[in-house]
């Protein structure tokens, strides 16, 4: 364990193996919202940690022939209200930390939203665009098979994260299944429709990031149509809420993907963006103003859609901020210190275990759908998340009014309680 990680031990009373800087940032957020949240000494404590956090290491037979060895994990934050849930990540920066985090945040968005779910995170340490596809069906099967003791419909439902995708779900669900001796399609969500997946799957969460804007519009008593908004990142999550948002009569005036922005004060055609995008960075786009990253986020608008990644606004760049409302489509957008900035100067943030829960709420009518053998419409799936969105935003809008909290703080205050309420019923076994 480095010295670093000894000199901010203290924590937990000990400094243990997920103790890095992202698990720090989840800590200090569930600090800060239990002073809040009227929660037993005990059961706090208990939640503190993941119940389980596991290491392994998954052997993979490169194409030209040779063994190349990756590490993997898999955290499961909460059992406390059913099977736990979260994503699985390939990336070069997953760690013990890393997952530890996400899956503690997966367990108060999955209570947020009143799913009878608690969080897990998981993924395997490797660059996988140096992975060829039959390479990556490898890693998957055997990551899978390493896990079969741990996962399953009712212990832990993965579910797809940054680069990995329908296929991987498929390629999971098949390995699960193969080892079962018959189809379990319920042990994973985000998978294709052909094998249970559901429809609007890969709409949810932006169309999720669109409704909390519309309900908090209205709180606000502005009119969404009337607004001008900048969407970062435009991916699945990002060109969705964009679209939404024009289809909803606002003007989407910039956007931007990872080589950088454009920007258009009549509002930008978004079709003709999407089209391009599927090929060729919107950098490369003419006829349009071009703009970088940090310039978009700083364009005058009324609405800024947060939909790349994590830490893009920061103690630097939050006092430039023209947005007179935040929506977080992404997971982390915000630094802690960038959120103490925005509050000061009365600008809005709405948190990303509220905003980006339209991804979660629809995998879980992927796993009802998938368990009662029923599938539901397009229509159907719409209107119960729309459903489930209001009322949490509701309970997160008037919680934050009532208490003079952040919403941010409000959205986990909320969470934490319908867990720890969970737990102080069955009491911390034996
Ligand atoms: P994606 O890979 O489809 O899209 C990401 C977008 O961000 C792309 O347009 C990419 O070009 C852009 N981008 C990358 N680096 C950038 C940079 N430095 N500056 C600006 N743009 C950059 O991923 P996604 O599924 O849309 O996920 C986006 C965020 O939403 C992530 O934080 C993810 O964890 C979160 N999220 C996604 C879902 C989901 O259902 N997909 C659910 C909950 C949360």
């Amino acid at each position: 364990m480095s010295g670093q990680a000894h000199e901010t031990a203290g924590l937990t009373g000990d400094s243990l193996e997920w103790d890095t800087p992202l698990f720090r940032t989840a800590i200090e957020q569930y600090r800060q919202a239990l002073e809040h949240a009227d929660v037993e000494h005990a059961v706090a404590e208990r939640l503190r940690f993941p119940e389980r956090a596991v290491m392994l290491s998954v052997p993979v037979r490169l194409d030209e022939g040779h063994l190349k060895v990756f590490p993997a994990y898999r955290v499961q934050h909460s059992s406390v209200l059913g099977p736990t849930k979260g994503g699985i990540r390939y990336d070069p920066h997953v760690s013990l930390g890393e997952c530890a985090a996400l899956a503690m945040w997966m367990t108060w968005k999955c209570a947020l939203l009143r799913l009878p779910y608690g969080g897990a995170k998981g993924g395997v340490r490797c660059e996988p665009r140096g992975l060829s596809p039959a390479e990556t069906e490898r890693l998957t099967r055997r990551y899978t098979s390493e896990l079969m003791s741990v996962i399953g419909p009712q212990e832990d439902i993965p579910a797809p994260d940054m680069a990995t995708d329908e296929q991987t779900m498929a390629w999971m669900m098949d390995t699960y299944s193969m080892q079962k001796g018959y189809a379990v399609p319920e042990i994973v969500t985000g998978k294709p429709i052909s094998i249970g997946g559901s429809v609007f799957r890969t709409e949810a969460t932006g169309a999720g990031v669109v409704m909390v804007i519309e309900r908090a519009c209205e709180r606000l008593g502005w009119r969404l149509a009337d607004q001008r908004c900048v969407v970062q990142g435009f991916g699945k999550v990002g060109s969705v809420a964009a679209l939404e948002l024009a289809e909803r009569g606002a003007t989407v005036v910039g956007v931007s993907d990872y080589s950088g922005g454009v920007h258009s004060d009549r509002g930008l055609d978004l079709a003709r963006l999407q089209r391009w995008t599927r090929e060729q960075p919107l950098v490369e786009l003419d006829g349009v103003d071009q703009v970088t990253n940090a310039e978009l986020l700083e364009l005058p608008c009324d609405v800024l859609v947060l939909a790349a990644l994590e830490d893009q606004l920061t103690g630097e760049n939050a006092p430039r901020v023209q947005a007179k409302l935040i929506a977080e489509g992404a997971n982390g957008p915000t630094s802690l210190e960038a959120d103490t900035l925005l509050a000061e100067r009365g600008i809005p943030i709405l948190p990303d275990i509220l905003t980006n829960a339209g991804g979660v709420t629809v995998s879980y009518f992927e796993w009802v759908q998938d368990l009662g053998r029923l599938f539901w419409t397009r229509n159907e799936i719409r209107a119960r998340l729309s459903e489930k969105m209001a009322d949490a935003f509701d309970r997160v809008w008037d919680l934050s009014h009532d208490r003079g909290l952040t919403l941010r703080h409000a959205a986990l205050v909320a969470g934490i309680r319908e867990v720890a309420a969970a737990l102080e019923a069955r009491g911390i076994y034996p």
